[in-house]
């Protein structure tokens, strides 16, 4: 059997409440060894950080750009924090989910955008890779990247173009593919999966979203 690592999972969703370890026990059936669970707001940290304990995973702690609006910016030290707190543990393995997302309506582009910088900065102080949200923001994440280069990571549910791609693995990034890549209609991202080396590509589930088409 193979041995599967899902390098984006949201184990902590209200989703799974009712029966979250069966389902982290279903994904240990499946072959899935090693989760890596990037929490979305301050108010997750603790319990992001007790899961991946838990199961044996690994876990990330940031700031989701959906979140921004609800967040505070004292929450950045909130974050800081906790990263220096984490700071001795082995299952701590990135900032995030942090990132832009120009597609959702009604963000605040300025206010992700801060939330973003300043999360990139704690990356750097850390020393920590991060994991980014990306969604029809490629170019304006690159641009910050280049400006503040952080520990490399990994650009999750990437659909950019060949180009872009080529730009975060240059970073050090690497791209998370999932349950799209399984939709017969996803002919570009299914084009850059094959383009792209084997070694630029990460599998996730993103669950609970993104489910694959059998689902
Ligand atoms: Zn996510």
């Amino acid at each position: 059997m193979s041995v599967w690592i899902d390098t984006h999972c949201h184990l902590d969703a209200p989703e799974f409440g009712a029966d979250r370890p069966a389902v982290r026990a279903r994904a240990a059936q499946a072959g899935v060894a090693h989760c890596v669970l990037p929490a979305v707001s301050v108010a997750h940290f603790e319990g992001i950080r007790v899961l991946a304990h838990e199961g044996g995973d690994s876990y990330a702690l940031g700031i989701h750009p959906l979140f921004t609006p609800a967040s505070l910016e004292t929450d950045l030290e909130r974050l800081d924090q906790a990263l220096a707190a984490c700071r001795g543990d082995p299952r701590l393995v990135a900032v995030g989910e942090i990132g832009l997302d120009y597609f959702v309506p009604g963000l605040d582009r300025q206010r992700q955008q801060f939330f973003y910088i300043e999360q990139l900065r704690l990356a750097r102080h850390h020393g920590l890779p991060v994991i980014l949200h990306v969604r029809r923001s490629a170019d304006a994440l690159l641009r910050e990247l280049r400006r503040l280069p952080v520990n490399g990571g990994i650009a999750h549910a990437f659909n950019g173009s060949l180009q872009q791609a080529r730009a975060f693995v240059d970073l050090g990034f690497r791209l998370g593919f999932g349950g799209t890549l399984t939709y017969e209609r996803s002919l570009q991202i299914r084009r850059l999966a094959t383009d792209l080396p084997l070694s630029a590509l990460v599998i996730e589930t993103d669950a609970p979203d993104i489910p694959p088409h059998w689902i």
